[in-house]
């Protein structure tokens, strides 16, 4: 048989084309190299965050249509995946980039509170405010329930018709009218593709050709065990957190309450080092971990500044950390998802139903030039 559409890669991005694809009637086939669950790609654990406060505002009015389809995923999967918690967002305050967000979501009317310093700790204990830093409370902010939300995702695409084939790996794509997708076990034809295959992108793209700039990066994912239990935790109504240009490193650093693990918090480094994404356990460097423990020490002082799990997770990151959607130069009936760079999941509803119009050659819903593969002047060359 001849699918409308293959979608190749199961995380969070994929499971998302395949859904808004089966929603409208297209025969969708979503493939996975890995038997699911699984826990070896980005979409994996348990939370991840979720927020409005970008600087800029194409992501912005993405995130508010997201936010919708996040609510209506909850009610047709009878599940509950967000959990307001707010975000607290802490930076230098004459910093561009902490004045950028702040002023990206007060002219967006972004619902938020700012925090003025004197009032800082009796509205967020357990937390030291950076002399010279600002803070500003987005209160629609807070978490994913991630896995969850994965299933989700993928259980109402199966509900409508769609089929997953897990544990197949694509090791070959022949382009044409119709596309002919090879796996480790099969070999499987459809009109349109979509590839969302996440830190392999490089490397499957390279196959067809076109090689982007992407960067994939280890990310040690460390939960901290909080002195006093509670103190930091989601039922306490601890927010989220992300602090901009820390002292203590070049990226920034966020956090999530303790949730998952009761008693440990989440705070991690917003970068990592370079990785080969099925080698990724090799690569050591602990220089993040350091910064993160630093930071604790001066600024959540009811954490043990030794990190109590240590877990592990990639980014795809693009030269601006703006994600690819896009369609392949070389053949329209391929479209791409990749280069998400740490931030992508909140937008795992909208990526997909605009990956689902482009393949299904429609006008997409919001101005994709900032993730067109155009950008990368010169880079993608296709392959003589
Ligand atoms: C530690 C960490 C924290 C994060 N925190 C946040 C956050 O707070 N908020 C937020 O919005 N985002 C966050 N992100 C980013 C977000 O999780 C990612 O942007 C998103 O999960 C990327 O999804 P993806 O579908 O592109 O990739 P993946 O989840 O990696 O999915 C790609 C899939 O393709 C499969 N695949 C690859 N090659 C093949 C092949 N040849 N054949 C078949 N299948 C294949 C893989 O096995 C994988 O399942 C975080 C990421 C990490 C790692």
């Amino acid at each position: 048989m001849v699918y409308e559409c293959i979608v190749i890669g199961a995380g969070i991005q994929g499971s998302f084309t395949a859904y808004h694809l089966a929603k409208n009637n297209k025969k969708t086939l979503l493939l996975e190299q890995f038997v699911l669950p699984h826990t070896r790609g980005s979409s994996h654990g348990q939370t991840r965050i979720i927020r409005k406060s970008y600087a800029e505002d194409f992501y912005i009015h993405m995130m508010e249509e997201s936010y919708e389809l996040w609510a209506q995923l909850e009610k047709e999967a009878g599940i509950k995946l967000y959990r307001r918690t707010g975000l607290l967002l802490m930076g230098p305050e004459n910093g561009k980039d902490f004045q950028l967000i702040k002023s990206s979501i007060q002219r967006n009317k972004v619902p938020n509170v700012v925090l003025e310093k004197h009032e800082f700790s009796q509205h967020i204990p357990n937390v030291n405010l950076t002399s010279g830093d600002a803070a500003v409370v987005e209160t629609s902010g807070g978490v994913l329930y991630a896995d969850r939300a994965l299933r989700a995702a993928q259980m109402v695409f199966q509900s409508h018709g769609g089929v997953i084939k897990d544990g197949e790996k694509v090791i070959n794509i022949e382009p044409g009218n119709i596309i002919t997708v090879t796996t480790n076990s099969g070999t499987y034809q459809a009109k349109n593709l979509v590839i969302t295959v996440g830190p392999w992108a490089k490397t499957l793209l390279s196959q067809t050709g076109l090689h982007l700039p992407l960067q994939v990066v280890k990310i040690n994912v460390c939960y901290w065990k909080e002195k006093v239990p509670g103190s930091y935790s989601i039922n306490n109504r601890f927010p989220c957190f992300i602090q901009i240009q820390p002292k203590e490193a070049e990226h920034d650093i966020y956090g999530l309450p303790s949730n998952e693990y009761p008693g440990l918090m989440k705070v991690c480094y917003h970068m990592g080092s370079e990785t080969e994404p099925d080698e990724r356990d090799r690569q050591t460097d602990r220089r993040d971990v350091d910064a993160v423990s630093n930071y604790i020490s001066r600024c959540l002082p009811g954490l043990v500044p030794v990190p109590a799990i240590v877990e592990g997770c990639m980014y795809t990151v693009t030269p601006d950390n703006h994600f690819v959607l896009d369609h392949h130069p070389a053949y329209s009936n391929i479209v791409i998802g990749a280069g998400f760079s740490g931030h992508g999941f909140k937008f795992g509803p909208i990526v997909g139903k605009v990956l689902c119009e482009l393949s299904m050659g429609q006008n997409p819903s919001y101005d994709l030039s900032p993730f067109s593969i155009q950008r990368f002047q010169g880079n993608p060359q296709k392959d003589p």
